[in-house]
């Protein structure tokens, strides 16, 4: 973040989060890049330990009780260390525990929220399935009610953490006949029996963060493990994409920020032609661009996350900065981290730098949490609506109007 914009509270809280990235043995970094391991538990009790999980959950629930514009400024630094950590540190502390807190029984919270954020035990957040992820109303997995209780059939697929997870946030048709917003529950399922895991993916980057397949097969579950409500599983799914995509975009920020600094003193220092190519513009500027794309980025994660702590806005204004966020950043990062490994030449493509594995984890975030696909229907949907509606023009000068010729409306044909 930005310090000039910063509270002395948060500059202390920033520097919490530089000291547990720090923390990370390089080891357990490169372990997970070579997938010699498959979960990192210690870092999320390390995390816990030092009450950096949850930063906007209440502090009753073992939580910082802070708020957004806080936790962008955590999930930037963690991010830093690794996007595969920073990537299972938003989902159990961020995703899972906000629903939890927002829509769970007291008996959910106090059961599973405050463990978590200890570090003594670990979520995974599951929509996608093998058949599909963009269309979340498609979900095929299934729960039916047997007395008071509901049984859980399905599969879903590419799970961060499912490897280590002790709780499942699962999406499931209750209702088939409904209508989309009234067919899906949200069940918080413990690690019990029915429930099988499977590491199984060759993933290009983020590896040892546990991505795997969960399958549920007649898992029983009680009525009060429902978020929200039975059928009421669509409002925490719109919910949670702030968690989901503010998150993503702050950790991006981090996790891309060393290409720049890796990028930056190499081309100080290299020559070629007698003298430092970062002298050369078609380097430097590379750079140059790099740092602009990345201010620009965080830039816009801090309006945005302002945004949403102010609670004035309207839902779908923030649904459009969320998405538009999570593509502007994700799309830069892509572009910084491709930039930076450029301007290193052949030494950028080996493991003598870590610019490879930046490249290949940075890749995910326009894929996960939602494509960047997804995210273009979203801002057209809610821009569409927000200025025809009238919310924008009604309160600005109608320029339309200032055209010399703008009162022929026999010109204006639409049809
Ligand atoms: C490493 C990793 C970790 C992940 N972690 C999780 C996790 O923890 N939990 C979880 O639930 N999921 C997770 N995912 C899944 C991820 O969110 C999905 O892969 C993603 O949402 C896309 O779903 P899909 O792979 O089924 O692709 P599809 O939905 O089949 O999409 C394929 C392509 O079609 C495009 N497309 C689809 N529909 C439209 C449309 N209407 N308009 C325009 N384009 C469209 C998509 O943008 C994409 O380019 C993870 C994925 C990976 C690779």
């Amino acid at each position: 973040m930005f310090d000039y914009m910063m509270t002395e509270e948060q500059i202390k809280l920033r520097d919490e989060a530089r000291a547990l990235a720090k923390w990370v043995p390089r080891e357990l970094i490169l372990d997970m890049d070579m997938e010699k391991i498959q979960f990192p538990r210690e870092f999320l009790k390390e995390a816990g330990k030092r009450n950096l999980l949850g930063i906007r959950i209440p502090k009753e629930y073992g939580g910082r009780g802070l708020k957004w514009v806080d936790d962008i400024i955590v999930a930037e630094e963690v991010g830093v260390a690794s996007y595969s950590l920073a990537c299972l540190w938003g989902v159990g502390g961020d995703i899972v525990a906000e629903a939890i807190v927002e829509f769970g029984c007291e008996e959910l919270k106090k059961e599973v929220v405050v463990p978590l954020l200890k570090g003594e035990v670990c979520a995974a957040e599951c929509l996608t399935e093998p058949r599909g992820g963009s269309d979340f109303f498609g979900t095929t997995t299934k729960a039916r009610k047997v007395g008071g209780d509901w049984v859980i059939t399905g599969q879903k697929r590419f799970i961060v953490g499912a490897e280590g997870a002790d709780w499942f946030m699962v999406y499931a048709v209750t209702n088939p006949e409904g209508q989309d917003h009234e067919r899906l529950t949200c069940f918080m399922v413990p690690r019990t029996k029915g429930v099988e895991t499977k590491y199984l993916y060759g993933l290009m980057g983020v590896r040892g963060g546990g991505a795997g397949r969960l399958i549920l097969n007649e898992v029983k579950v009680p009525e009060r493990y429902a978020l929200n409500r039975v059928n009421g599983g669509f409002d925490v799914f719109v919910r949670n994409m702030i968690p989901e995509r503010l998150g993503t975009s702050a950790m991006t920020i981090g996790s891309v920020r060393p290409a720049i600094e890796i990028a930056t003193r190499y081309t100080s220092r290299r020559k070629a032609f007698g003298q430092p190519i970062a002298n050369f513009q078609a380097v430097g500027f590379k750079v140059a661009d790099s740092v602009m794309l990345l201010d620009a980025s965080r830039a816009m994660v801090y309006a945005t996350a302002r945004a949403v702590d102010s609670g004035k806005v309207h839902h779908g204004r923030v649904r459009r900065m969320i998405s538009e966020t999570k593509k502007f950043v994700t799309e830069s990062a892509w572009t910084i981290a491709n930039n930076c490994m450029q301007v290193l030449g052949g030494i950028g493509y080996t493991n003598i730098y870590p610019l490879e594995r930046i490249v290949r984890d940075i890749r995910l975030s326009m894929i996960w949490v939602g494509t960047n696909e997804v995210m273009d229907l979203i801002i057209q949907n809610e821009w569409y609506k927000e200025c025809l509606r009238g919310g924008i023009e009604a309160s600005t000068r109608n320029v339309e109007l200032d055209a010399p010729q703008a009162d022929q409306t026999d010109e204006k044909v639409f049809e």
